[in-house]
C-alpha cells in the first residue's frame, strides 16, 4: 500500500501529515515554527516532525514513502527546491530540498504553499468531486483556489497541472489591483485585492464603517473598541440587521467578487474554491458572490458559470497538497 508524507511550513505552525492510498489523512502532528529562528533549526524541526508523525503509526517508517513534499511561503524555485525569498520566515536562498534530503534520505519536493493548497484541493478535495451536470464534463481539470487568511493566497491548476508561469511566480491573485490608488499593500502597489478581500482587509473595512457610523451595532459587536474587530464582527452584526454592518459585508463581498470575476476572465476555470476563516460564513458569502459572478462574468449564452464553492479540505489543503506533490490524477 502506498502512503504519502507532507509538511506545511507556515509562519506560525509546522504541520506534518501522512495520507493513505486514498489520499485520506491518517495521522498528523503540529509544532510551533517559533520565528524568528535560524533556517536550519526550522528545517531540523520539520525533519523532527516527520519522526513525530511516524511514531504514531507503528509499522510505517521512512522506507514506507517514496518522497516527501513540503509547502512553504515565498518565492520557490521548484527545480532546485530552494526558497529564494520568504520574508515572513526570514528565508533568503534557503536550500530546503538539499537540506531535508540529507536529513531524511528521501527525495523532497518543494512548492509554494498556496500552490500546494490548490493542488491538495484539486487532487483530494472539491476537485475530486463529480462536477455539476451544467458544466458538461466528467471531472475537473481547471481549478482556482483562493484562501482567505491574513492575506489572500491563491493557486491555479490548468489542465491538471499547477500553473507557475515562466518563472514560478504566477497565481498571485491577491496582488492584482481592484482599487486604483487604494490602500497601501506591502508589495508596494496600492489597492491590491489582498487589502480588501483578506481577513485583515475585512477588519479594516469594518473599522472604517465603524468610524463613519458611531451609532452602528458594529461597535457593540466589537465590545466598543476598534481593536477588538475580527473577521466575524461585520457578519454577526449584519445578521442582526444593522445597516452599517450590512454595507460592510456588501463592500467586502464586492471586493472578493472582483477577484473571483477577474480570475474567471483570465483562466475560465471550471471550479473556484474558497477556503480560510471567512469562507466558513458559507452561503451568506457564496450566494451573493455567485449572484455577482452571474452578472459580471464574461460568457456566451450557453457558457456555464464555474462552480463557486467552499473548499473541502480547508486548513488541511496545504499539508495534503504537499504530501501529494508529484502525484497526478
Ligand atoms: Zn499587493
Amino acid at each position: 500500500m502506498e502512503y504519502y508524507l507532507g509538511i506545511d511550513l507556515g509562519g506560525t505552525m509546522i504541520k506534518t501529515a501522512v495520507l493513505d492510498a486514498g489520499y485520506k489523512v491518517i495521522a498528523s502532528v503540529e509544532r510551533r515554527t517559533l520565528l524568528p529562528r535560524d533556517w536550519k533549526k526550522i528545517l531540523d524541526d520539520c525533519a523532527a516532525s516527520v519522526q513525530d508523525v511516524l511514531k504514531t503509526l507503528p509499522g510505517l517508517s521512512l522506507k514506507s514513502f517514496s518522497r516527501v513534499g513540503i509547502g512553504t511561503p515565498g518565492i520557490v524555485n521548484v527545480k532546485t527546491g530552494t526558497v529564494e525569498t520568504a520574508a515572513n520566515l526570514g528565508f533568503y536562498g534557503v536550500p530546503i530540498k538539499d537540506y531535508l534530503e540529507k536529513k531524511l534520505s528521501l527525495p523532497v519536493l518543494v512548492e509554494n504553499d498556496a500552490n500546494a493548497a490548490a493542488w491538495g484541493e484539486f487532487v483530494a478535495g472539491m476537485g475530486k468531486e463529480t462536477p455539476p451536470e451544467k458544466l458538461g464534463i466528467q471531472c475537473y481539470t481547471d481549478l482556482v483556489s483562493i484562501t482567505i487568511g491574513t492575506g489572500i493566497g491563491s493557486g491555479i491548476i490548468i489542465n491538471g497541472e499547477i500553473f507557475r508561469g515562466a518563472n514560478g511566480l504566477a497565481g498571485e491573485l491577491g496582488h492584482t489591483v481592484i482599487e486604483l490608488d487604494g490602500r497601501d499593500c506591502p508589495c508596494g502597489r496600492k489597492g491590491c485585492v489582498n487589502m480588501y478581500a483578506s481577513a485583515s482587509g475585512l477588519k479594516q473595512t469594518t473599522r472604517d464603517f465603524m468610524q463613519k457610523y458611531p451609532e452602528s451595532a458594529l461597535w457593540s459587536e466589537a465590545g466598543g473598541s476598534l481593536e477588538n474587530v475580527s473577521g466575524k464582527t461585520a457578519f454577526r452584526a449584519a445578521e442582526k440587521g444593522d445597516k452599517a454592518a450590512c454595507e460592510t459585508v456588501e463592500y467586502y463581498i464586492k471586493s472578493l467578487a472582483a477577484c473571483v470575476v477577474n480570475a474567471v476572465s483570465i483562466f475560465q476555470p471550471q471550479i473556484i474554491t474558497l477556503s480560510g476563516g471567512i469562507s466558513k460564513e458559507g452561503e451568506k458569502l457564496l450566494e451573493p458572490l455567485r449572484r455577482i459572478a452571474e452578472k459580471e462574468c464574461l460568457r456566451g449564452p450557453n457558457t456555464a458559470l464555474p462552480s463557486i464553492c467552499a473548499g473541502k479540505l480547508q486548513d488541511k489543503a496545504g499539508v495534503v497538497g504537499a504530501a501529494l506533490l508529484g502525484t497526478y490524477k
